[in-house]
């Protein structure tokens, strides 16, 4: 199949022709229906397969089309374990916004906490960071996420290996009781901690697993 089969909005079409990306990759497939469904869902297929489109495409076509519920804070927050993970999915979420008019900002572990809170409120609509720095921000209330309308963990079996659990449910809390929708992704099947954190943080959550037995 093409990306052209799902319904999604042209300015997306456009940023994945000049991507050269014609066809989805199989976790790509199985989860942009579903996220484009408004699911809840855990995912996990191995690292290369294109798991940060998976999530990326379907959350901008959600922004794209939705209502604004916010009040203060970003639409859209992805946490990521790790600085260069984090900055690798800012990469490709710039080039799908390039010809919207969104703004987003990369709130990362280690760098100027004012610099960020600064950025933070120049409204980005799309938050990226790490899971300790956004719980900072969270703490120090130069943060809100009461406008959130899409919670994604990117890697969340490693944020969980990292100790992060009880930021990642803290970031959670503090998501407006309309949140409308949390992913989780992850490379391995079968991490309990994975399993027990997405029956806490999603709603009737649906699985999708790639190249692993169950
Ligand atoms: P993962 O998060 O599963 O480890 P990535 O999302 O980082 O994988 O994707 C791995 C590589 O594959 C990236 O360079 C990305 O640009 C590329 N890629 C993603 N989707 C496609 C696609 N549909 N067609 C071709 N290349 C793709
Ligand atoms: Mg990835």
């Amino acid at each position: 199949m093409r990306f052209d089969e799902f319904s999604l909005h042209p300015k997306l079409l456009g940023a994945l022709s000049h991507l050269a990306f014609d066809e989805p990759t199989e976790i790509q497939k199985l989860s942009i229906p579903l996220i484009l469904a408004s699911k809840d869902v855990a995912a996990s297929s191995k690292t290369g397969s294109g798991k940060t489109l998976a999530f990326l495409l379907p959350m901008v076509q959600r922004l794209l089309t939705s209502r604004v519920l916010g009040k203060r804070g970003p639409r859209a927050l992805i946490l990521a374990p790790t600085r260069e993970l984090a900055k690798q999915v800012h990469a490709q979420l710039r080039l799908l916004i390039a010809a919207t008019s969104y703004k987003s900002a990369l709130i990362l572990g280690g760098e100027n906490f004012n610099d960020q809170a600064k950025a933070l409120q120049r409204h980005p609509h799309i938050v990226i960071g790490t899971p300790g720095r956004i719980a900072n921000h969270l703490q120090e209330r130069s943060l809100f996420l009461d406008g959130l309308e899409l919670l994604i963990l990117d890697e969340a079996d490693r944020m969980l290996d990292m100790g992060f659990a009880n930021e990642l449910k803290q970031i959670h809390d503090a998501a407006d009781h309309r949140l409308r929708q949390t992913l989780m992704f992850s490379a391995t099947l079968g991490h309990t901690d994975f399993e027990a954190l997405s029956t806490v943080l999603l709603q009737s959550p649906q699985r999708i697993s790639v190249g692993q037995e169950f």
